[in-house]
């Protein structure tokens, strides 16, 4: 395997677009009316061309005070210095947040020696909406202004094993990412296959900039999977963050990979 999830733990989220950690054992989703219930699943892979962060997360801190998205790192036997490419499906804050961090009021990039891939359109639309609780303004300037970047400027062979293709749908220039490491194949559908449930369960999300559309890409994007052969990584999905994809007899049926 050399694909690992780093779960950064289930949170709610209403309208405020607030994270609110969940503690399924002690807190209750009627507590907390208005909110969806959601993981935030980051995810490494290791691949010949060095070790990739897809959708860095939230870049919260767990009770010990650390990140949890590098404490996850080193359980797997990894530091922050190791990441070599950080890719980036969409710029919301809840995927981008854990690329850097605040220190006493100074950025600082959580991968140190990455490089982070974004799409440029994806950069432009999204100050173009500041100031927006869907945004981490101070983060988005701070990657915008990195050198450390990849900007991208539409589908993109990025090395030997990823290529990018924009998929619009989730926000106008949402990305999605295919991976292909010769024996394991992934494909990271971000924000508009958030979760394998969606792929079962069909509807628009009022969240999505274009709803119908997410839910019609959803279906392509799992066929595709299901006739290649390749995984799916679910970034919101609380079971089950890597699965294969069948489709037989117009449904899909998920695998736990
Ligand atoms: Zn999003």
């Amino acid at each position: 395997m050399k694909c690992f999830p780093l779960s950064e733990g289930t949170y709610t989220v209403d309208q405020s677009k607030n994270f609110i950690p969940f503690n399924s054992a002690t807190d209750s989703v009627k507590d907390r009316p208005g909110s969806l219930l959601v993981e935030i699943c980051p995810f490494l892979i290791i691949s010949e061309e060095g070790l990739i962060i897809i959708d860095p997360g939230l870049g919260m801190k767990n009770e010990d005070g650390e990140f949890q998205i590098i404490k996850n790192l080193s359980q797997l036997g990894y530091n922050s210095t190791d990441i070599n490419i950080v890719l980036l499906s969409h710029l919301h804050k809840d995927h981008i947040g854990g690329f850097a961090y605040d220190e006493n009021g100074e950025m600082k990039p959580m991968f140190p020696y990455a490089e982070y891939f974004y799409q440029e359109e994806e950069m432009n639309e999204a100050l173009s909406k500041l100031p927006s609780k869907s945004f981490d303004e101070s983060k988005l300037l701070f990657l915008k202004n990195r050198e450390e970047k990849i900007v991208l400027k539409g589908n993109t062979q990025l090395n030997k094993n990823i290529s990018c293709e924009i998929s619009g749908g989730h926000t106008k220039y949402h990305q999605v990412f295919w991976i292909d490491l010769g024996n394991e194949k992934y494909f990271y559908g971000g924000d508009v296959l958030p979760q394998g449930s969606q792929l079962i369960r069909k509807f628009a999300a009022k969240y999505d900039y274009n709803g119908k559309e997410s839910a019609a890409l959803r279906m392509q994007y799992g066929k595709k999977c299901a006739e290649e052969n390749y995984a799916c990584l679910f970034f919101h999905s609380s079971v089950n963050p890597i699965s294969k994809v069948k489709y037989e007899d117009e449904r899909f049926v998920l695998i736990p990979y």
